[in-house]
């Protein structure tokens, strides 16, 4: 099996076959669960507003690499142009995080792309139609 692969998208959509990674704080930035919490259809009828979900929670879901628009080819563009923006602060923490061993985005920029994670709310619109059938199957 290549190193590249069986790698978490940290960033995914709320559907059922999706984990739940954390959830948006009124601050802005990401709180994250020490362990995975399943998302299943009583979970999605509770969180209510399906259409504001990425926008208060954060999915996590296998990486489907070239099934996504993020995908550059060799890894995740996300994480890189998070960790590009110059308006994120330092902090050398790492916060307790259920897919730290799988995580895309951690196995590409190490600690800092936990820094840059907390700030990032998931754009459904740059999510792919491949990503969303992928995840439910
Ligand atoms: S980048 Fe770090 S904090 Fe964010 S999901 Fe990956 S391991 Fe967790």
């Amino acid at each position: 099996m290549k190193k590249n692969q069986n790698k978490t998208c940290p960033s995914s959509l709320g559907q059922v076959g999706s984990n739940l990674l954390g959830v948006v704080n009124p601050s802005g930035t990401v709180g994250f669960f020490g362990t995975p919490i399943e998302v299943t259809p009583e979970f999605l009828e509770d969180a209510g507003d399906n259409e504001s979900l990425e926008r208060r929670f954060r999915f996590s879901n296998k990486c489907i690499q070239s099934g996504c628009r993020q995908w550059t080819g060799k890894e995740c563009g996300v994480i890189k142009a998070v960790l590009a923006l110059e308006t994120i602060p330092a902090n050398n923490d790492l916060p307790a995080c259920s897919i730290r061993k799988t995580c895309r985005w951690f196995s590409q920029e190490g600690a800092a792309a936990c820094n840059g994670c907390r700030y990032v709310v998931t754009n459904v619109s740059e999510v792919t139609m491949e990503q969303q059938e992928s995840s439910v199957s």
